[in-house]
């Protein structure tokens, strides 16, 4: 069946609300009528009110680039699901391998933040990935195996609905490394059969898997064009308007 492809930007650290502001006026116009994918800019939470302004009413969707998973209390710093929601954003970003690197993330949060997001309507777009080290080694697959059901833990059927998957294999990730077009479909597939086993067929078929590592305008159409891979998680070629219409172009 055919799956629609997302093609979600994840700025990071960058960016401030007035440059936020800048770029989504600059890219709107070369994105515009481009409705061929679903258009993601995952923002730092500081730009949120300024992008979901900016792309009131346009083809670009606004995601944030992580959420935490209580409802409310006292957790300095953090950002609930409710609050994004209310703020307008329809994605987050759930266990990018820097917050798993840098913040201590594991297994088990991305999963409470997972559900967090999902009990509140968000789309969760949930990391997998292993290092190079794992590659190496030949467990690629049972790294990715393991984080994925880990992170889809008490998920139900329907809430499926709203989760993406992102394959990004740390190595490949700011790195300039792309995985092959073969590698990464490989595994964008094995994830579906991950998928499958726990959900059906049906399911597995209708979940976006997204490639993220080094994506970028040269790349792009090939990676897009392997079967299993529904879009992408992109980083640094995200943050150069005419990079990241290249990518969209070839997600159509
Ligand atoms: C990312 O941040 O998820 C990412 C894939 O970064 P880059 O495209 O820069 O490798």
């Amino acid at each position: 069946m055919a799956r629609r492809k997302v093609i979600a930007g994840n700025w990071k650290m960058n960016m401030t609300p007035s440059q936020a502001k800048a770029f989504i006026e600059e890219l709107y116009p070369c994105v515009k009528g481009k409705h061929g994918c679903d258009i993601v800019v995952c923002v730092p939470a500081i730009n949120i009110p300024a992008v979901v302004k900016a792309t009131a009413g346009t083809c670009i969707k606004v995601g944030a680039q992580n959420v935490h998973f209580a409802k409310s209390g006292a957790f300095t710093g953090e950002i609930s699901a409710d609050m994004l929601v209310d703020a307008g954003v329809k994605y987050v970003v759930i266990g990018h391998s820097e917050r798993r690197q840098y913040f201590a993330e594991t297994d088990e949060t991305v999963n409470a933040r997972t559900k967090a997001a999902l009990d509140a309507g968000l789309k969760a777009i949930i990391c997998v990935g292993e290092l190079l080290s794992e590659r190496e080694q030949g467990i690629t697959e049972e790294v990715v195996a393991k984080q994925t059901k880990l992170a889809l833990l008490d998920v139900t059927e329907e809430q499926m609905k709203n989760v993406i998957i992102a394959y990004e294999p740390v190595w490949a990730i700011g790195t300039g490394k792309t995985a092959t077009a073969e590698q990464a479909d490989e595994v964008c597939g094995f994830i579906r059969s991950v998928i499958a086993k726990k959900y059906g067929k049906a399911i597995a078929n209708a979940t976006a898997i997204q490639y993220g590592g080094s994506m970028n305008a040269k790349n792009a159409a090939e990676l897009l064009a392997m079967p299993n891979i529904d879009g992408g998680l992109i980083g640094g070629a995200s943050l150069k308007a005419p990079d990241f219409t290249v990518i969209v172009e070839a997600a159509q």
